[in-house]
């Protein structure tokens, strides 16, 4: 029998420099959320934000990545850039390759 299991990534943007107590601090608010319930705080890792293929979405300012280019932020939410704007894949206009 198969058992049915899946992983929920949460993702946390954190102004400044790595705060290894304020991440400690997000490990147990998460795990004490999560006591008595179906699922548990499995791992955390943190990672610095770097490069330029990210930015907020110019309609509803998700976070967004260019995930068909090498150096994307796996964090955010897929989306693409057009003159010099970043649209997310629920905004990006009506026949380009990436809209929703
Ligand atoms: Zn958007």
């Amino acid at each position: 029998m198969k058992t049915e299991q899946y992983f929920y990534h949460l993702s946390v943007l954190i102004d400044g420099a790595e705060d290894l107590a304020l991440e400690h601090e997000l490990d147990e608010v998460v795990r004490s959320h999560l006591s008595g319930k179906r699922a548990q705080l499995v791992s955390s890792a943190s990672e610095p934000l770097e490069g330029e293929n990210f930015g907020r979405c110019e309609c509803c300012g998700t976070w967004v990545s260019d995930r068909s280019a090498p150096d994307c932020v796996r964090a955010f939410s897929d989306g693409a850039k057009i003159a010099g704007k970043w649209y997310c894949d629920l905004c990006l206009p009506q026949g380009h390759p990436k809209a929703f």
